[in-house]
């Protein structure tokens, strides 16, 4: 990041009407642009299918447990009579729809988590985003590495070359095309180098995009017993940006599913549709991510906050009239 001091002050205009009057906010909104159109394109030219987004659904993504979850409260009203939640991620939606559906697809899904207030200070948090989801039946960790290596690359390359003028505003015409593959490190030998929060300290030392693997979370994820690995990742961007993707291979055994979503004190109730399939065996082997659109198009921006990148922007703690 630019900045590590970012003031409420500094916070306050740019999700005010201000904000939309600063000189880096429409070079911020063409780059941005440019990514989506080249990301779509690259998906579209792949064979993937072009899944819209629903908002609201009995189920969504427990986020739990996740050492990178922050939720201050969730999001739910009724409708017809019936408790929803807002969508805080696809998974589930995803994990149906490619057992039954399209065999690969891509959503761009709106989140919404209330990150607790002080998350306004990070620079990476907002309390509505928009994510790049992809899943892929029967696909391994490598083949969605290199889904989104690709998507990373040709954006990056496709921005140089049309928007240099708004990269030279933004003071970043040096930004680099990295190259594939990716590093990927294991997260328990992060640990040993850095402690607990190796997430910004690996962040600050990378010149380049990383994955890191092995990261236990939601139950959704493959967890190899044997080993104790989890078949999952994140992705790590450079200079202080820090996470931009999540995802992993799935699950997709019944009664693996049930003790996993048991220990971690979640209700069965709220994942009957998967569960359900697995049960009639008709729940795929997939594996899948979700990019923040935020969070790397402000990396490509070199913005000193991920709320730089809306319109409108979504800062914990700041709510505007629009
Ligand atoms: P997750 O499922 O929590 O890993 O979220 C997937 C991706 O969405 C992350 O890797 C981030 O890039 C992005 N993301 C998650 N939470 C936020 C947030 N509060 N604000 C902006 N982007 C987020
Ligand atoms: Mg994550």
């Amino acid at each position: 990041m630019r900045s590590k001091l970012i003031q409420r002050a500094d916070l306050m205009k740019l999700a005010s009407i201000e904000g939309l009057l600063d000189r880096r906010k429409l070079p911020i909104l063409r780059i941005k642009t440019e990514i989506l159109k080249t990301m779509t394109n690259r998906l579209l030219e792949r064979g993937f299918y072009w899944i819209l987004p629903i908002m609201l659904a009995k189920a969504t993504d427990p986020l739990w447990p996740d050492p990178g979850a922050s939720i201050e409260k969730r999001v739910e009203i009724e409708v017809y009579g019936v408790r929803v939640k807002a969508t805080q991620s696809m998974i589930f939606q995803k994990r149906v729809l490619v057992s039954l559906g399209p065999e690969k697809f891509f959503i761009f899904s709106p989140n919404i988590r209330i990150e607790r207030r002080d998350r306004a200070f990070t620079g990476r948090h907002l309390y509505e985003f928009t994510q790049l989801e992809v899943e892929i039946a029967y696909a391994k960790m490598d083949d969605v590495f290199k889904v989104y290596e690709d998507l990373i690359i040709e954006s990056i390359k496709a921005v140089k070359e049309k928007c240099g003028e708004e990269l030279k505003i933004l003071g970043r015409g040096e930004l680099r095309i990295p190259k594939t593959p990716f590093k990927v490190f294991k997260r328990r030998e992060l640990e040993e180098e850095y402690g607990e929060d190796w997430e910004l300290k690996l962040s600050r030392d990378l010149n380049d995009p990383a994955w890191v693997i092995d990261i236990p979370r939601e139950f959704y994820d493959y967890e190899d017993e044997e080993t104790g690995m989890w078949r999952n990742f994140d992705l790590i961007l450079p200079e202080g940006y820090g996470e931009v993707i999540s995802g992993g291979e799935r699950e997709y055994e019944y009664e693996k599913m049930l003790r996993k979503i048991e220990r971690d004190g979640l209700r069965r109730e709220n994942y009957e549709s998967i569960l359900n399939l697995a049960k009639r065996g008709l729940l795929k082997p997939s594996a899948g991510a979700g990019l923040g659109v935020e969070r790397f198009v402000g990396y490509v921006c070199g913005v000193r906050h991920v709320a730089e990148v809306q319109p409108f922007p979504r800062i914990p703690g700041i709510v505007s009239e629009l």
